[in-house]
């Protein structure tokens, strides 16, 4: 049955858009299998079933089982529970299209805005055996078919973002690629909040919503919010990704789950001795790319030409003008080939999206992480709940692999933030339940969660083992409450 092709017309666009890979063929595709079934995505509150009753083909039913076992836990309340709310999503990231599949499947209407109009980053994620259950849960395996194959635990965030698109697509989640989010617009007159987006996608119909959720990455934080510094010693990550030609020579060649100084003196000390590079340790994992990440000592940087003046401030250090980009690329090359045993066959760089080697310096000797994950904003009688996700809230040290396990809690615990919300809920606890759990996020480890992951659900309290939802009162979320009814 597998290799038969499909003779019904929508059975053939459903395999295209399962097995699109750029973020463009799965709109596209998505879009002509709407049009062929007569299905309309902006009728978001039966779009899915809509879908289900009309596709009948078994590899589409497949995936309608796992959406519909997770579909029908309690929390959702048959998709009911947050019926009446309208949330916007600020990037197609991991993490916002994963907090966009939960608020879906808690019934709200959603739309997500991401300014780039592509997936385009090969870089590997690590992944925490709760997300590699999540995600099978989802689907995965049904968009994916590599998908963690084996004893692998990693993707590629590119990959991610596809399977995480096509879930949220099936669930009726609006996504609009190409546009970026420049601000909120307070309400007026009859209107409610709205965003300043550019290009405006829709001049004329324009989405009032209720829930704003801010998944825009490190780098972005929006007004309300505020980062805290976390400085430590500094640590300079390196990644480089080479193409994988998928050759059973290159498949002969084993990972490196994480090889920390610590560990192995001998690997790091021949490594020096042998080539000048001196690492704190090394990650690479087989991919679409072999991708390879490593926290480098400056000392040997600035010894082997890829820094070229010594700084003692990391950004200075790091600046574009003080990088010689072809030393980087031959340090990266050498450390990848040293610590495969010189085993990988021609070696050769991945390329970015701007056509060049695939090989990234960056700064972690100062993380950022939110002061507060919530806040609520009222004017003119409009309240609007705002949250952070993933790296916007918490920037990970990607050496650690901490981003994705610890962005999907923060999306969770959000969805379930908007489901008290939804709920009608007094703001002031919802926002004190948030600020509780978020106490906690940073201290997660694979070893401090629990480990029933069929238990796992966007209630905290499924999966952080020892959490108070009242560790902080309501009083001491006053001044996340921002009102001012003078506008
Ligand atoms: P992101 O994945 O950063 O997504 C944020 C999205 O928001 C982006 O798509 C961005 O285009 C969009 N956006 C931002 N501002 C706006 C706006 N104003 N309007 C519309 N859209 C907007 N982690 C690792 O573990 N290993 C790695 O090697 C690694 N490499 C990385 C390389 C890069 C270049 C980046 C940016 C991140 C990397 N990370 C890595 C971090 C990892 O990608 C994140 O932890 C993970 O993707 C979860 O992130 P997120 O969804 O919170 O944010």
């Amino acid at each position: 049955m597998a290799n038969q092709e499909p003779t019904d017309p929508s059975h053939a666009l459903f395999d295209l858009f399962v097995g699109a890979k750029t973020c463009r063929d799965v709109q596209q595709h998505f879009s002509a299998l709407c049009v062929q079934l007569q299905v309309d995505p902006k009728d978001y509150r039966v779009f899915y079933s809509k879908l289900k009753e009309r596709l009948n083909y078994w590899k589409a039913k497949a995936l309608w089982v796992k959406i519909d076992k997770r579909a029908s836990h309690k929390d959702y309340q048959q998709r009911k529970a947050c019926a009446k709310n309208k949330c916007l999503v600020l990037g197609a990231g991991p993490c916002g299209l994963r907090a966009a599949v939960e608020l879906a499947l808690l019934g709200a209407q959603v739309l997500v805005v991401e300014k780039r109009a592509s997936f385009s980053r090969n870089n590997v994620l690590h992944l925490w055996p709760y997300t590699i259950y999540d995600l099978r849960g989802l689907g995965a395996k049904k968009l994916y078919g590599r998908f963690c194959t084996g004893t692998l635990d990693h993707i590629s965030i590119r990959q991610l973002q596809l399977i995480l698109l096509k879930v949220a697509l099936v669930l009726g989640v609006e996504v609009l690629t190409a546009v970026e989010f420049q601000g909120l617009e307070e309400p007026s007159g009859n209107k409610g909040w709205t965003a300043k987006l550019h290009p405006n996608p829709h001049p004329t119909l324009v989405f009032e919503f209720d829930v704003f959720i801010s998944a825009g990455g490190g780098s972005f934080l929006p007004d309300g919010f505020k980062h805290k510094e976390l400085r430590g010693k500094l640590a300079i990550g390196i990644t480089a990704n080479f193409t994988n030609r998928h050759t059973a020579a290159e498949a002969q060649v084993a990972e490196i789950s994480g090889v920390a100084r610590i560990y192995n003196q001998k690997f790091f000390h021949d490594l020096l001795t042998q080539t000048g590079i001196d690492l704190e340790n090394i990650v690479y994992y087989k991919d679409d790319t072999h991708y390879f990440v490593m926290t480098a000592k400056k000392k040997s940087l600035l010894k082997k030409g890829v820094i070229k003046q010594d700084y003692s401030d990391a950004e200075q250090l790091l600046a574009r003008e003080n990088v010689d980009h072809d030393a980087l690329w031959r340090y990266a090359y050498e450390a990848a080939n040293f610590s495969t045993n010189r085993q990988l066959p021609d070696l050769e760089f991945a390329t970015n999206p701007a056509g060049r080697p695939d090989v990234a310096m960056f700064d972690f000797t100062c993380m950022h992480r939110a002061e507060h994950a919530s806040l609520v904003r009222e004017r003119r009688g409009k309240k609007l709940l705002m949250g952070l996700v993933g790296d916007s809230l918490v920037e990970p040290f990607w050496p650690l692999g901490t981003g994705i396990a610890r962005g999907f809690f923060a999306a969770f615990d959000t969805a379930w933030m908007v489901r008290s919300w939804g709920l009608g809920i007094p703001y002031l606890k919802v926002l004190a339940e948030r600020e509780s759990v978020y106490q906690l996020l940073s201290q997660t480890t694979p070893e401090n969660t629990n480990k029933n992951y069929t238990s796992y659900s966007i209630d905290p309290t499924t999966r952080y083992r020892h959490v108070n939802l009242s560790a902080i009162q309501v009083h001491q979320v006053q001044q996340l409450y921002d009102v001012n009814d003078k506008s």
